[in-house]
């Protein structure tokens, strides 16, 4: 155990040569001191870059944004699958269809909201 902290010591040092500081939080994942860039990234002197939550909320944040997206790819697996059974005709499968869309659409919106929606209209 010795050298690696020894090797932790170093990064750290090396961190702090480059102009980061020392912050009070800690790594959730191994302890560390956590480390603020000039950039203005946190990282771990072990885990590299590293998600600081400050509050329940912000957690909350993360995790609905982790579930939105593994969601987002399992809809769009449904939906190749469904389009292959689209030939065989069904208002079921339009329906199912339209379902996942609209859910797709939601979390799209949920997981990237709009910012300055800028409109293509080109005319000479
Ligand atoms: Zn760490």
């Amino acid at each position: 155990m010795g050298e690696d902290k020894n090797a932790v010591i170093r990064r750290m040092a090396d961190l702090l040569r480059a102009g980061a500081t020392m912050l009070q939080e800690r790594c959730p994942i191994c302890g560390s001191p956590l480390f603020r860039l000039r950039n203005g990234e946190v990282v771990c002197p072990i885990h590299g870059r590293v998600y600081i939550v400050r509050s329940d909320e912000e957690a909350a944040k993360i995790t609905l944004k982790g579930v939105l997206e593994k969601l987002e790819e399992s809809i769009v697996f449904k939906l190749n699958s469904l389009q292959r059974r689209v030939n065989e005709g069904g208002v079921e499968e339009a329906r199912e269809i339209i379902a996942w869309l609209e859910a797709l659409e939601r979390i799209e919106r949920l997981v990237s909201p709009p910012t300055s929606p800028k409109k293509a209209e080109d005319k000479g």
